[in-house]
């Protein structure tokens, strides 16, 4: 049981200051800050709290916009929100926490500043809330590590909508067969939300894009979906799960249930069933892991590395840390087998981050604490435009109703007004213009032109050092 920190000042002891530190800048981290913000007004004002918040990147992804950001629909600086912005009670620390140490009650902070001077910082804090997310979760098979393309963050979206693209140029402009085959087979590995739905809006957007060239036709791509288990989407149920893979197909996507990528070295996929494809693009999205920083504190975990939590939202027997979304693990008090646990997605991430942020405040005044609670209401996923999959509160829909439903849903969703109106402006002016279809990959080389014109050799190293 955690104790109310609040004290006011007396004659002989001055007040105290409540140090909340939020590690995350994500769905969790984003939303908590927001609740507290708003529910601890007088005491941020009066200087009795403070709430700081790391974050290595200085927004928050809205991660459900990357596959339509990776098809071009929404640009990348609508996919995100500023932290700065929206959290304007709080301070934002741009920066990456390494270490923990909750019985000391600080955390190490490695920045851009202390990466350059060689050394940490040490923040000291009264609670703590982790929620660091996810990052994908990797296997062992030879060239993945130098093939593999993710995709999690907006960076992997953009990256792979430039290379897409890039990949059809290069295509276009071979008579090379082998150059060409392999430039134009794009493999996707995992069929979850992410990969299935990179890969609708993907196939999608390249085949709009084929118009523009003389010699490459729809026909000419292969786009390959590789899923170990024996259906798809789990997320939208087993009926919807075989539509996907019916409608996939349909569109001349070759899904392969059952399967599993066994080796990508000198970029070829081999696949468990023989089959051996040249490629240049092998994208993997096969599940999440905890986020590896959880192993560098002396809070508990479970099995698979994510904290283990009480339905309260406070890591398991210790006082004064709270967890939720994607690092935790939170028991399912609404599953009906014992000992399961919170998916990891957003519908529950901003449901928990509500609960935890009222429980933070709950025990800073002594008041009892809420259990956290929410039935997972099904799902919505885009397969590209105005095709889609939904199954929510019971009900099943395809295509262009579900596509229009993932819209409304998402809009809805996605943090603050002024996103919603950008959001939906881009999507008005999207339905009265033509797609627009080109890479921007050099401008991940910005210095190349310069270090040319300089008579040096051109790096492809965003900051120029080789
Ligand atoms: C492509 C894609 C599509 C998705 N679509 C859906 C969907 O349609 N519906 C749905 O319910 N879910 C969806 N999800 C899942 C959903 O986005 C996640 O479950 C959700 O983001 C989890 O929230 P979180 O706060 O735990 O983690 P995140 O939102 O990932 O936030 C974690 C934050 O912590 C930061 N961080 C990491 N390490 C550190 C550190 N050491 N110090 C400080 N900060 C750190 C990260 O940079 C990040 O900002 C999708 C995910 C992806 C990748």
């Amino acid at each position: 049981m955690v104790t109310a920190a609040f004290h006011r000042a007396t004659p002989t002891e001055p007040a105290k200051c409540v140090r909340i530190l939020i590690v995350g800048g994500g769905y969790v981290g984003l939303y908590t800050a927001l609740r507290l913000q708003r529910k601890l007004k007088a005491e941020l004002a009066g200087g009795a709290a403070e709430i700081v918040v790391v974050s290595p990147d200085p927004y928050m992804t809205y991660q459900p916009f990357l596959p339509e950001a990776a098809a071009g629909a929404i640009s990348p600086r609508h996919v995100v929100v500023p932290l700065r912005r929206v959290l304007d009670g709080c301070r934002v620390v741009v920066g990456e926490v390494t270490a923990i140490d909750h019985a000391k009650r600080t955390a190490t902070l490695g920045t851009l500043a202390t990466e350059e001077s060689g050394r940490t910082e040490q923040i000291p804090y009264d609670e703590l809330v982790l929620a660091p997310g996810s990052v994908s979760r990797t296997l062992p098979i030879p060239g993945l590590a130098d093939h593999g393309i993710g995709f999690k963050t907006l960076e992997e979206a953009i990256g792979l909508r430039n290379h897409v693209i890039e990949q059809m140029d290069i295509a276009s402009s071979t008579r090379d067969p082998a150059i060409r085959d392999a430039a134009l087979t794009f493999v996707f590995v995992g069929g979850g939300f992410a990969g299935v739905e990179a890969l609708g809006e993907l196939e999608d957007m390249a085949r709009y894009a084929t118009r523009y060239y003389h010699n490459v036709v729809p026909e000419d791509m292969k786009w390959i979906l590789v899923e170990a288990s024996d259906r798809i989407l789990p997320e939208v149920g087993a009926e919807m799960g075989r539509y996907t893979v019916t409608e996939l197909r349909r569109r001349n996507i070759d899904v392969r249930l059952e399967t599993r990528l066994e080796s990508c070295v000198d970029r070829v996929a081999v696949l468990s069933d023989g089959a051996r494809f040249p490629t240049r693009t092998v994208v993997w999205t096969a599940g999440v892991k905890p986020h590896p920083v959880l192993a560098a504190t002396d809070l508990p975990l479970n099995g698979r590395g994510r904290l283990k939590c009480t339905p309260e939202l406070s890591v398991d027997g210790v006082t004064h840390a709270w967890a939720a979304g994607d690092a935790a693990a939170v028991p399912d008090v609404t599953a009906e087998e014992p000992g399961k646990e919170t998916a990891p997605n957003a519908q529950h991430a901003v449901r928990q981050a509500r609960v935890l942020g009222d429980n933070i405040v709950r025990s800073l005044r002594d008041q009892p604490l809420e259990t956290y609670a929410h039935k997972y209401v099904g799902s919505v996923a885009s397969l590209g435009l105005h095709k889609g999959v939904a199954h929510v509160y019971g009900r099943k829909l395809k295509g262009y109703p579900a596509w229009f439903m993932h819209r409304t849903y998402h809009l809805s969703r996605v943090p603050t007004f002024n996103r919603k109106a950008r959001v939906l402006a881009e999507w008005t002016l999207a339905g009265l213009f033509k797609r627009e279809i080109v890479s921007l990959g050099s401008l991940e080389h910005p210095r190349a032109e310069f270090e040319l014109a300089a008579g040096g050799k051109p790096s492809r190293d965003p900051k120029g050092s080789s």
